[in-house]
């Protein structure tokens, strides 16, 4: 499928004289796995906060299925959309169960016999290891804390999955062992992902699409092969020159 999920309709945001992103255009295809990436402070975060409504444009809009995002169709919205904050975001007062069922028990989405249940299927989704259920997040290690994060935003079966930065704490080994999950478990879920990070190999390797992005401005979109091969600008091929990682692929 071809046709977009979300999109951004000449969205600006501006907080007082900063312009977090300039007049945006944008599409995030249905079903596919979009890659926002660039430097730090260039809006990755700003679009996420507004595709899930944390924020409001200051112009423009963000469409959900074709349809404005507003006020008032933002909570059910926002049930559609799994969020995974970056730094993960768990509650350390609380074990990885309570976090990962937090806000299901809220919405009283489950029956108290059917969250076992749901629990069991999230991690087995995220191979996360359920003895580690009762631990409180200091207890887990950085890997585990994400798997429970992707547990949080994965529990109401959402259609959308936002992640910022979810890799990003971790060390090489236990990154790429996580890389090769996500990717593995985006494909068998089919849902539509918007993960942001910022290298550009791990771009490469899970997204369809990646949207690279500098200064509150995208300045491309296309594939890997795409971004190399016909960059948009100087900024790109020096993009991707800088991470060496590239070099021998
Ligand atoms: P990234 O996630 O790419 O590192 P952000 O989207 O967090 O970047 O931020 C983009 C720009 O907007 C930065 O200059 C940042 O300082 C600014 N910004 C983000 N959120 C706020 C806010 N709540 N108030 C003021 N400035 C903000
Ligand atoms: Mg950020």
């Amino acid at each position: 499928m071809n046709e977009s999920k979300i999109a951004l309709k000449d969205v600006e945001m501006r907080f007082g004289d900063v312009v977090a992103l300039h007049s945006t255009n944008l599409q995030i295809a249905t079903g596919q796995t979009t890659v926002l990436i660039g430097p730090s402070g260039c809006g990755k975060s700003t679009v996420l906060r507004l595709i899930i409504g944390l924020l409001t444009p200051t112009s423009g809009a963000v469409e959900f299925e074709g349809e404005p995002i507003s006020q008032n169709n933002i909570l059910t919205l926002r049930r559609r959309m799994g969020y995974v904050i970056q730094d993960g975001g768990l509650f350390p007062h609380l074990t990885a169960a309570q976090n990962v069922t937090l806000i299901a028990k809220h919405l009283q989405t489950f029956q108290e016999d059917e969250i076992q249940a749901k629990l069991d299927e999230l991690c087995e989704m995220t191979r996360f290891p359920k003895e580690g259920l009762a631990r409180y997040a200091v207890e887990l290690s950085g890997g585990q804390r994400q798997r429970v994060s992707l547990m949080r935003a994965l529990a109401l079966d959402p259609d959308v999955l936002l992640l910022d930065e979810p890799l990003g704490a971790l060390d090489p080994m236990v990154r790429a062992s996580l890389q090769t999950e996500l990717k593995e478990i985006f494909n068998r879920l089919g849902k539509t992902v918007i993960i942001v990070t910022h290298d550009m190999a791990e771009a490469g390797y899970i997204g369809n699409s990646i949207v690279l992005m500098r200064e509150g401005r995208v300045v491309q979109q296309g594939t890997l092969d795409d971004l190399r091969e016909q960059p948009a600008d100087k900024f790109v091929s020096e993009f991707i020159t800088a991470q060496r990682s590239l070099v021998q692929l």
